[in-house]
């Protein structure tokens, strides 16, 4: 999970949902204000409007006239001015109610002088008589409106219905307001439409971060593919492969990164080859010190070797483990280099220190190579040559499949290159009495598979020479 937040796809996408979100909501922003704001101070105005023109309809001295009682529907004034207000009421049938209200002694506690439903339908309340109070102190526009038009500032939704009014100064020869009209303009239609637009609104912003998210995934997928590429370059030379080349597309820094990585393979490559070319001077000055000190193994480091190739590629050995094996067999013996002169050249029977002693070449070659080659599989190969399938080899006494295979191959390739070449204490055999001394063996001393290889290739050998 930490890795999870750690991951730079995970960062970038966070960065793009968190930008998009702001754009959405400025966006959201923007259209519901900016637009539907301006429509509703339209209808706001239109509204306030409306009030004015139906106020100055309204005689304000016959408006004061009217008593604010029962009685007060009676009067010529009351049906004079419900007459003229009906007559616009009707033409404007978006208005529901229109009436006229008067100020108390209480602030936002008013009085009705005329109350005119003019819609149709059910209505919630009879229209109230002249006189009635009526509680106006949640809206403050009406208030507002003894000084000027006014409008409530939003969409009222009430047990009336819902309404947007607006109000209008009804005012005497002085100018003095005597009374204000309200109108109650019905404004479920405008109302339906904001929450429309809220929740269009809403879809565009969660389209928006759905949208952001996959942009987010895909451009951040992007760029984290190919800086797989890079770590995966990164894993193939940890692993020593430094012929592996990162191939990343693009012209940007991933893309720098990549040519410095490349270039950085090369240069190790390089100087990989010098440090291997190194080591085979090295190994060949071994090899020919070897061969000065004891003349009969002059030319059987490169036989046993040859052989050894011969036998690997008839059992079908990986390229790596014949070229490994080819060094290894090369230097089988490198660890005679610790083993006396006399010792090595004595040509009657050794005694058993002097057999001791002779048993040492393996570890002791093991030892000589391990300060300059790294490579494991050759210093094995170089310890367990004299190792024997039945066990009763030297130096750890392995046994069977637990012998390293390459070395097992050198057993074979070293054996029958010292029959079949001069020693010191023995005479050379003929190829085919070797050939039967190996096939006695198998699965005694040598491992049966090789045997059967060595074989195979030695009847090809032969078939190619006649
Ligand atoms: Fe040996």
């Amino acid at each position: 999970m930490t890795h999870f937040f750690r991951s730079f796809k995970t960062k970038v996408t966070i960065v793009f949902i968190l930008a998009m979100f702001i754009a959405g909501a400025v966006n959201n922003f923007l259209i519901y204000e900016y637009s539907i704001r301006s429509q509703f101070e339209q209808l706001r105005r239109s509204i306030k409007v409306l009030a004015q023109t139906m106020a100055l309809q309204l005689n304000a001295g016959n408006i004061l006239n009217i008593p604010l009682n029962e009685s007060g529907v009676a009067t010529e004034e009351y049906k004079d001015a419900v007459r003229k207000l009906s007559s616009v009421g009707k033409a404007a049938p978006s208005i529901a109610y229109i009436y006229v209200l008067r100020s108390t002694e209480k602030p936002g506690i008013y009085k009705f002088v005329i109350d005119l439903h003019s819609g149709t339908g059910k209505q919630a309340l009879p229209p109230a008589l002249p006189g009635k109070g009526y509680d106006g102190s949640r809206f403050s526009a009406i208030g507002e409106a003894f000084n000027g038009p006014s409008a409530d500032d939003k969409i009222v939704t009430d047990e009336w219905g819902v309404f947007l009014s607006g109000y209008a100064p009804i005012r005497d020869k002085s100018g003095k307001t005597i009374a204000i009209l309200g109108i109650d303009f019905k404004a479920k239609e405008v109302y339906n439409l904001q929450k429309e637009v809220r929740i269009r609104a809403a879809i565009i912003l969660f389209l928006g971060v759905l949208f952001s998210v996959i942009v987010g995934i895909l451009l951040s997928g992007g760029v984290t593919n190919r800086i797989n590429k890079l770590v995966e370059g990164i894993r193939h030379i940890s692993k020593g492969d430094l012929s592996y080349r990162v191939k990343v597309g693009g012209d940007d820094e991933i893309r720098e990164l990549a040519r410095a990585f490349n270039h950085m393979a090369v240069n190790l490559h390089a100087s990989r080859e010098k440090l291997v070319n190194y080591f085979y001077r090295v190994v060949e000055s071994l090899i020919r010190i070897l061969e000065a000190r004891d003349p009969y193994t002059k030319g059987h480091s490169d036989r046993v070797s040859k052989y050894s190739e011969k036998i690997a590629l008839e059992m079908g050995l990986p390229p790596k483990d014949v070229e490994t094996l080819r060094e290894a067999a090369l230097l089988h013996d490198i660890g005679k280099l610790g083993v006396h002169e006399i010792v090595l050249n004595k040509k009657m029977e050794l005694t058993k220190d002097e057999r001791e002693e002779i048993r040492k070449h393996p570890s002791i070659g093991e030892e000589i190579l391990k300060p300059v080659s790294s490579d494991k599989n050759i210093l094995q190969v170089i310890r367990e040559h004299h190792e024997r399938y039945d066990g009763k080899g030297y130096p750890d006494g392995l046994t069977g499949e637990k012998i390293n295979p390459l070395a097992a191959i050198v057993s074979v390739a070293d054996s029958y290159d010292a029959m079949t070449s001069h020693r010191a204490y023995r005479t050379d055999l003929t190829k085919d009495a070797a050939m039967e001394q190996l096939k006695e063996n198998s699965g005694i001393q040598f491992d049966p598979k090789v045997v059967d290889a060595f074989i195979k290739v030695m009847k090809d050998e032969k078939g190619a020479s006649v």
